[in-house]
């Protein structure tokens, strides 16, 4: 670590002080006394100023050069402030550990006041107080700011745990807690709960003849006919790699088998796309229904409809079994 140099008070720059937003409207006079038990802190680019979670009790006002606060050291610094801004403030004032990490993002010089001697200051004049708390409350608001990024983030990513990029629908991971939940939720409101399972027909074919690319392609049309079929309230899922279920909560098995011969219809019937002048050939699914039977779990459910696809893939493909 490089050696931090503690000056004294001879090299305080008084004439541009007063121009430091923490200044403002400040009587320079009164509060002069106070400020020559200042020290100004020299420090080195990269060097550390406060360490998070480490005892802190001085309020650092940047007279020359730029900080970084870091929440983490390996993260991006959530704030950087320059000349006129202040840290340490959080720490002398609820005398807690330091909340952040502080760097110097190049060579900076600091005016440092101790916890007696800010308060001090506060005593000696209402402005000096006054622009420490709207420096503190432009602090917050940056940092809110932060989290807001945050929190979008967060909803991407948790978006993109539970959605298949390549469909838009839902994931086997987004699956794994849904099903279970949607069965209960219609159990409790002794309403039917069905599921319907869709399979491409010879698709490893289809891929060999005509690249994969085209059958991403594929996987995209019956994603958008599945979308297309279903009512609102009805779940599209990316079961496996060209296996679709739909959760179609307060639907009866005639009323799934009818949603089930609807969706192999159109799929058969609507061409495939890959871009606007470019149809490729089509596809076939093949679907099995089935209900939940009463208090049943979401596996004996799985198990039923795929037997059910099964049945639908030996009976001839492009069709609908319902179990
Ligand atoms: P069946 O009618 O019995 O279902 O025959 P099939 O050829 O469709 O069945 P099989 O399970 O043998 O083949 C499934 C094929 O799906 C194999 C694989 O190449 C293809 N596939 C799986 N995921 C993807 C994907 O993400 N993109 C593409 N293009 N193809 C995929
Ligand atoms: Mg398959
Ligand atoms: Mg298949």
């Amino acid at each position: 670590m490089q050696e931090t140099s503690h000056n004294t008070t001879q090299e305080i720059p008084w004439a541009s002080l007063s121009a430091l937003r923490l200044f403002d409207r400040v009587d320079m006079e009164a509060v002069h006394p106070l400020l020559k038990e200042c020290s100004v802190r020299s420090l080195h680019r990269n060097e550390v100023l406060i360490e998070r979670n480490q005892e802190n009790a001085s309020l650092f006002l940047i007279l020359e050069g730029v900080l970084r606060i870091h929440l983490d050291p390996k993260s991006p610094a959530i704030a950087t402030p320059g000349a006129g801004e202040t840290v340490g403030e959080l720490s002398v004032l609820d005398k807690r550990r330091a909340s952040a990490t502080v760097i110097a993002d190049c060579d900076c010089r600091l005016l440092e006041l101790d916890e007696t001697l800010v308060w001090l200051m506060v005593h000696a004049s209402y402005d000096f107080g006054r622009n420490l708390l709207i420096l503190l409350s432009e602090r917050i608001r940056s940092v809110n700011g932060v989290v807001d990024r945050t929190m979008q983030l967060q909803r991407e990513y948790e978006f993109h745990a539970t959605v298949d990029s390549l469909t838009g629908l839902y994931n086997r991971r987004w699956l794994n807690d849904a099903l279970a939940l949607e069965m209960t939720r219609c159990l409790s409101r002794e309403q039917p709960f069905s599921v319907l399972m869709a399979d491409i027909d010879e698709f490893k074919g289809y891929n060999d003849r005509h690249g994969h690319l085209a059958g991403d392609a594929v996987l995209q049309a019956v994603a958008a006919a599945v979308r297309g079929t279903i009512r609102d309230q009805d779940m599209g899922v990316r079961f496996g790699g060209e296996e679709f279920l739909m959760l179609l909560p307060n639907a009866d098995r005639e009323q799934a088998a009818r949603v089930a011969e609807r969706l192999v219809d159109n799929v058969r019937r609507n061409p495939v796309r890959r871009q606007e002048d470019e149809t490729l050939p089509g596809v076939t699914i093949s679907i099995g229904v089935t209900s939940m039977l009463g208090r049943e779990t979401s596996r004996a459910l799985l198990e039923r409809v795929d037997k059910a696809l099964y049945r639908a893939k030996h009976e001839g493909r492009d069709r609908v079994v319902v179990a």
